[in-house]
């Protein structure tokens, strides 16, 4: 949006509505000398992009707002299921072993561990198992579910969640990914994961303004 490049007709539509408004189409059509028809895609274009508001039989009003304030009104409606990606999850009852093996075959940096319910009640970082591995030579032996950080310690999301607000618990508490979950009747079920890579991909599409 704040690259959002205005063709001199767009930008002489606004001046006038600015000058004008509240004004019609039609008026704004007869001070371009051009047909209502021809300004039909540009006062759209306007209106969506929030330059203009319509109002019914009253015209086009200038909202005021500039093109970086309506991307930061873009950037905070922006909700977790339009950048989640998938889980992966265990079963609590993994090794360290296989958890490991998990992390390298997933190509993931955390996962998800859930119960036989398969609801969620831990998490484990790719530091939670370099600490166990440290001076153990039977990682076979160790289950996940003791050093694992459990419930209800785990910081989790919604997928109508904004991003803004998981960005924030993810620096707040220091994390890498937070999962996303559904309830159900036995607790969460995993559904998703937002990670600090799913954010870089915010960035980047702002970038290039192509946030929805
Ligand atoms: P790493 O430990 O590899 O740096 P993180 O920064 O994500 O990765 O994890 C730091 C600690 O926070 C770990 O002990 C991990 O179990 C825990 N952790 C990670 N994600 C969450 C989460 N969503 N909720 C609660 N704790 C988490």
């Amino acid at each position: 949006m704040s690259k959002i490049e205005l063709s001199s007709r767009q930008e002489k539509i606004l001046q006038i509505v600015k000058d004008h408004g509240p004004i019609t189409g039609e008026q704004i059509a007869d001070q371009l000398n051009l047909t209502r028809a021809t300004l039909r895609p540009d006062l759209a274009i306007l209106t969506m992009a929030g330059y203009l508001e319509a109002r019914p039989r009253v015209g086009y009003f200038y909202t005021g707002k500039t093109g970086s304030q309506l991307l930061t009104e873009k950037i905070k409606k922006l909700q977790v299921y339009q950048y989640q990606s998938m889980p992966v999850v265990v079963d609590e009852s993994v090794s360290v072993y296989d958890a490991i093996c998990t992390m390298f075959l997933e190509d993931v940096g955390t996962l998800f561990v859930v119960d036989k319910n398969s609801s969620l009640v831990g998490v484990l970082s790719r530091k939670d198992l370099l600490r166990a591995s440290l001076g153990n030579s039977n990682l076979e032996a160790i289950p996940v579910n003791i050093i694992m950080t459990r419930m209800p310690n785990i910081t989790f999301c919604h997928k109508d969640d904004l991003i803004i607000d998981v960005a924030e618990k993810i620096i707040e508490k220091q994390i890498d990914a937070v999962p996303v979950v559904k309830h159900t009747e036995h607790g969460y079920e995993v559904i998703g994961r937002l990670t600090k890579t799913n954010m870089t991909k915010v960035l980047v599409d702002i970038a290039k303004d192509e946030i929805i």
